[in-house]
């Protein structure tokens, strides 16, 4: 008998899904959504970029009171390209 909890294998290659990071810093970013639009924004620069629509759940448990606070939190973020490049692997 265990107690060691087995977790699911396919947890294994469940490396943090991917969405890009700020060009400037190479942080992985905030999520923020504005009802189903979602973003990732790097506060340090004030840079956001799109996620899309509806990418990530969660998004519906917050408030419309919620979204307009982000929106007018990020609405002076400079929109940017976020940055794909890939870890080089040796
Ligand atoms: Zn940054």
């Amino acid at each position: 008998m265990s107690n060691v909890i087995d977790f699911p294998s396919d947890s294994e290659n469940a490396s943090a899904p991917f969405y890009g990071t700020c060009p400037r810093c190479g942080c992985e970013g905030e999520l923020v959504n504005i009802g189903p639009d979602q973003w990732m924004v790097c506060d340090a620069h004030r840079v956001k970029w799109p996620l899309g629509r509806d990418v990530i759940p969660g998004w519906d448990v917050e408030t419309e009171q919620q979204w307009q606070h982000n929106h007018w939190r990020i609405a002076g973020y400079k929109k940017v390209k976020p940055c794909f490049e890939e870890r080089v692997g040796h």
